[in-house]
């Protein structure tokens, strides 16, 4: 099929079978005859860890919005990760929530998440996509550049080394629609380059927060009324925080993240000490004495990363890029699935609008733009908040007066949570992202903060005198 033509049947080729390429999988046979999904990895029979993931081995949390989009793309998908054994948790009465300001009161918030590990989300989301007698992956397949058309101005499909069952060969694949889903480590600035086009700038700060997890059995007399716990770091004075959450088989997945220079918290004692002296030592005693079941796995996430292909003035056509190539996160905030979801989702409908014109002409541009627009709040959040870490690089700013005040609101709003549940499930829902951070300047939510700031104000005055 050329430029120009109607691509309703044509062929569409993802790049990564993650979460971002499975699901723009899931979107692409709406739109075209025959999908492949290209993986350098092998899938996995069951449930596993898998090379091409490495994160896979640390805490994911799948935001409600996430999860609701998952729902949509996957009817009954939630049933399913249920049957795999995760937690429902109501994350106001289950979970223990200490923000730096104390810790959240507890309510039964009727605000559910599910808790599980992250194999389980791919296994069955690929499971699913084998029903599709159109989508093809294949596997152990890794793609080492782009084709371009003869004339310059498209993608045309990519060029794959395969070491399969077919053995180990260089094939190039033709495609109408090629989308790269390669994660973080992507390649596709270096193969627009090779064909000719200019690759996108990056922005890049991180707070170099690093990551060490571990899973527990729960003890069978393990008698508590929470069944997790959040405890957030409260930077610049403390940089560790500790997540412990319940998941499928009776186990706690155990998290400590911090930004101690040369800490490898890989060490078993260095761990437990870490737990020990977070500002409470809650998880540290559920854990002492429990079974771990894995080693201490450590991961040290590279940052915020955003390849800014909206900026660039020239694309080639029938090229898209989302996900984790597009933009990474600091992990800690929980985003990455859901934005690439999000994505996903600005793909169809891009597609949905391209196909009113008959062709893919302009879908690039208009894709990479849009995308960008959602990748900006989500970029915001995660960065203003690593900005508070003494060891945050990247920032090139100072922040406004305007900036300074929604984080001091903020803060507020956040201190509301140790006595204020209506705020607290506010804050969920922004967190998860079903409602914009605008919610929380609501005139109850104001009104709130400034009854806690003259109370405050009041308190300190009489303590004065
Ligand atoms: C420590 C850590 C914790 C995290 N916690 C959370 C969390 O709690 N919640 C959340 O939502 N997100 C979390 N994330 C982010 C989440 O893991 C990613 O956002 C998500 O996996 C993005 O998926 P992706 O498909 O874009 O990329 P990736 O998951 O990186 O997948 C890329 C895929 O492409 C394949 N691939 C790469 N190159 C090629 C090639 N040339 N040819 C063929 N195949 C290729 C890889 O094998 C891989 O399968 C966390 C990340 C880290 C690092």
């Amino acid at each position: 099929m050329e430029t120009g033509e109607s691509f309703n049947n044509g062929h569409a080729v993802v790049i990564g079978g993650s979460i971002a390429g499975l699901l723009a999988g899931r979107v692409l046979i709406n739109h075209f005859d025959k999908v492949s999904i290209i993986e350098r990895d092998y899938f996995p029979e069951t449930p596993a860890e898998r090379k091409g993931i490495p994160q896979s081995t640390q805490l994911h949390i799948l935001l409600t919005r996430g999860q609701q989009i998952l729902e949509d793309l996957f009817p009954g998908l939630r049933d399913e990760i249920i049957a795999q054994g995760a937690v429902v948790l109501d994350m106001g009465r289950d979970v223990e929530w200490l923000s730096p300001f104390g810790w959240a009161k507890r309510f039964d918030s009727g605000f559910e998440a599910l808790s599980f590990t992250r194999p389980i989300l791919d296994w069955l989301i690929h499971h699913r996509l084998q029903a599709f007698a159109n989508l093809h992956f294949i596997e152990g397949g890794y793609v080492t550049g782009l084709i371009n058309s003869a004339d310059g101005t498209r993608v045309k499909g990519v060029k794959i080394k395969t070491n399969n069952q077919v053995g180990k060969q260089e094939v190039d694949l033709d495609a109408d629609l090629v989308v790269d889903a390669s994660g973080y480590g992507s390649y596709a600035g270096k193969w627009l380059n090779a064909i000719g086009y200019m690759a996108p700038e990056e922005t890049f700060i991180t707070a170099q927060i690093g990551y060490a997890s571990r899973l527990y059995e729960i003890p069978s007399d393990f008698d508590a009324d929470w069944k997790g716990v959040y405890m957030q770091a409260a930077p610049p004075e403390r940089t560790s925080m500790g997540v412990l959450y319940p998941v499928e088989k009776n186990r706690w997945v155990v998290g400590v993240c911090d930004t101690t220079p040369g800490n490898r918290l890989i060490d078993e004692s260095e761990f437990l000490e870490n737990l020990r002296t977070l500002p409470s030592p809650i998880i540290y005693e559920a854990v002492k004495t429990a079974k771990p079941l894995t080693p201490i796995r450590r991961f040290q996430p590279p940052g915020n990363t955003l390849r800014h292909y909206e900026a660039l003035k020239q694309l080639p056509e029938c090229f898209v890029a989302l996900g984790d190539s597009v933009c990474s996160f600091t992990p800690i905030y929980g985003q990455g699935m859901t934005v690439a979801a999000l994505g996903v989702l600005q793909l169809e409908e891009c597609l949905i609008e391209i196909k009113a014109s008959g062709t893919l002409n302009g879908l690039t541009a208009k894709f990479q733009k849009r995308l960008a627009k959602i990748n900006a709040s989500p970029w915001i959040a995660a960065t203003s908040q690593d900005a508070k870490y003494p060891s945050v690089k990247g920032i090139t700013k100072q922040p406004t007066g305007a900036e300074k005040f929604i984080g001091w609101y903020m803060n507020q709003v956040m201190k509301l949570t140790t006595k204020n549940t209506q705020t607290t499930l506010t804050l969920f829902e922004v967190f998860h992202m079903l409602k914009s951070a605008g919610a929380l300047f609501r005139p109850q939510i104001i009104l709130q903060v400034l009854k806690q700031v003259l109370t405050e104000r009041s308190d300190k005055i009489s303590n004065q005198s």
